[in-house]
């Protein structure tokens, strides 16, 4: 398991060292990542995925995943079978403690008939609206249900009769008698049951009363022993209510909340409300789109694993909202694969070469280190011939001053190979289009430096055509044009019509072709790139994961 990156100073481990010196929970930290299924996992989950697997790992204890299946008419299957695979994905096991809230709906009730016997819940049959206005607002008191003060009788009875399906939806809900004039509105007599006739994934017709967020998750927590909930802020309200229904249950050891700060990036949208939305419209390809902030998207993109769990680690827990820069994020991926991914060459857009002094049946073989940031990484052969194709930006047929790469008289390096100088420029007679170069290399500088000291200011990649694989290249801009793609309210208005761009017909060496799904690389020049499950050993399929910041094109001689 992922553990090693977990930094494991925070308030909440504060919190936890102060526990274990007052002896509570027999010293024991046990925590729950506790997804509900109605989407794909983001970014904001991995920032808490990491915190609850980290934490409980750092501190010798256990973390469970429990699937806060609750709701069933927007929770599939698809998205607990993904969540998994997610979760796995980024490093982390729950070994054999995947649980659901469903699977506690027995419990539940029958706590819920104990809150009933005991005064402490009552049905109530207010309409949604008519139950808004009797709740009052933030500046005055709530007015009680006229159906507040039903007997424990007539509450037992009806609320059996709403689990045996006797009414339809909305028709009645289960509310904890707490206090209609309490300064914090969530404690104004909140909802633990409503009347849901739906089939639900896990336990398909056998109920029709659903538990709340509210009521379920402080029992599901009781019932798996967890000592530390950690959810996010905008819960902190709603902890008095968790609070309370463990003390009228007298669980004893009970759990405790505490909220961290949810996580925000620029440019990313992390509700899987919204990215289902972006689905469901269609502005994407899928929930695993490259361009999605899910966490399938992310890996399909060819971010690590390691890179998320890094930047999970440097954003910190802390207890306020801010929103983070997608440049920092980029960071981490950008220095795990810099470390990780070997260097190719590939011509994204063509321009043919070719070096007529070199024989036409003639082959170069070049051995090149895979990766100068790891020499475990080896080297492969990179096959040279006569012809050649390079990147049509680097050839210019009159370059302004600041220009040293490829043009008419001009002498470049092809990376490790020859130099070579520029000698005709075959164009279209009707276009005026460039179709062709015609080159001569000088032999003597086989790898790439004049024995005679000679200098060239720019070096260029290239492919040799006979051995090239064509393949097609996605290239990814940011999903939306605005920082908070959430400003003027609507996401969609903000989506960046250039976010995919595709690009065929594009020139990679031969030793990619074969490379599986999923494989990370880096073109030199062009930013680090993934194999994409669409690809095939005829046709591979690159999706850029991200840029270089750094390019040694160009100006800079080597
Ligand atoms: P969403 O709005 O995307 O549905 P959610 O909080 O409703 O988010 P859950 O499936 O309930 O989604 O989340 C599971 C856990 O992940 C919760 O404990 C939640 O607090 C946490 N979580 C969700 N989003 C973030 C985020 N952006 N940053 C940190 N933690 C998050
Ligand atoms: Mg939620």
């Amino acid at each position: 398991m992922a553990t090693q990156e977990y930094n494991a100073s925070n308030f909440i481990q504060d919190i936890i060292n102060e526990d274990r010196a007052a002896g509570r929970y027999g010293g024991r930290v046990h925590t729950r990542f506790p997804p509900e299924p109605n989407g794909y996992l983001h970014i904001g989950h991995a920032k808490s995925i990491c915190l609850n697997f980290g934490i409980a790992a750092a501190n010798g204890g256990l973390c469970n995943l429990r699937f806060d299946d609750t709701n069933p008419t927007t929770e599939e299957v698809e998205y607990v079978e993904a969540i998994k695979a997610d979760i796995h994905w980024l490093g982390f096991d729950w070994d054999d403690r995947c649980f659901t809230a469903s699977g506690y709906f027995d419990q539940l009730y029958d706590w819920a008939l104990q809150l009933i016997g005991k005064g402490k819940a009552y049905v109530c049959d207010l309409g949604l609206e008519e139950m808004r206005e009797y709740r009052g607002t933030v500046t005055e008191p709530g007015r009680p249900s006229p159906y507040r003060d039903r007997s424990v009788a007539e509450n037992l009875d009806l609320f059996r009769r709403m689990k045996a399906g006797e009414f339809p939806n909305g028709a009645r809900v289960l509310r904890a008698k707490i206090d209609m004039a309490a300064g914090n509105m969530i404690m104004r007599d909140p909802v633990l049951y409503r009347i849901i006739h739906a089939t639900h994934h896990r336990t398909g017709a056998a109920w029709c009363i659903y538990p709340t967020y509210d009521y379920a998750h402080p029992l599901s927590d009781a019932i798996e022993g967890i000592t530390h909930s950690l959810c996010t802020l905008e819960f902190e309200d709603h902890r008095p209510l968790y609070n309370w229904l463990l003390e009228q249950l007298q669980i004893p050891d009970a759990p405790k909340q505490i909220e961290f700060a949810r996580l925000n990036l620029t440019h990313t949208i992390t509700s899987k409300r919204a990215l289902r939305r972006l689905v469901e419209e269609g502005h994407v390809g899928g929930w695993d789109d490259p361009r999605m902030p899910t966490l399938s998207g992310m890996r399909r993109r060819g971010y690590t694993p390691e890179a998320l769990r890094n930047f999970c680690t440097d954003v910190g827990v802390g207890k306020t909202n801010s929103v983070v820069s997608l440049a920092q994020l980029e960071h981490f991926v950008r220095e795990d694969l810099n470390r990780t991914a070997p260097r190719m060459m590939a011509v994204l857009k063509p321009l043919k070469v070719v070096l007529v002094n070199y024989p036409e049946d003639q082959t170069d073989e070049f051995t090149v280190e895979n990766n100068p940031e790891d020499p475990a990484a080896g080297s492969r052969v990179v096959p040279f011939s006569r012809t050649l194709f390079i990147e049509q930006e680097d050839f210019m047929e009159e370059p302004p001053s600041k220009y040293f790469r490829l043009s008419p008289g001009r002498e470049v390096r092809l990376k490790g190979a020859y130099f070579i100088t520029c000698q005709e420029v075959i164009k279209d007679s009707q276009t005026g289009e460039v179709l062709e170069l015609r080159c001569t290399y000088d032999p003597a500088t086989r790898g790439g430096e004049a024995p005679d000291g000679r200098k060239v200011k720019g070096t260029i990649h290239w492919v040799s055509a006979r051995h090239a694989v064509d393949a097609t290249v996605r290239l990814y801009d940011s999903l939306f044009n605005t920082e908070n793609p959430g400003e003027g309210g609507d996401i969609v208005a903000n989506l960046n019509p250039d976010s995919l761009a595709v690009l065929t017909g594009c020139k990679v060496e031969p030793s990619v072709s074969q490379a599986r799904a999923g494989t990370r690389v880096q073109f030199l020049r062009h930013g680090y790139f993934c194999v994409d499950p669409d690809s095939s050993p005829e046709l591979p399929v690159f999706n850029r994961t991200i840029t270089l910041k750094d390019t040694w094109a160009g100006a800079r001689a080597r």
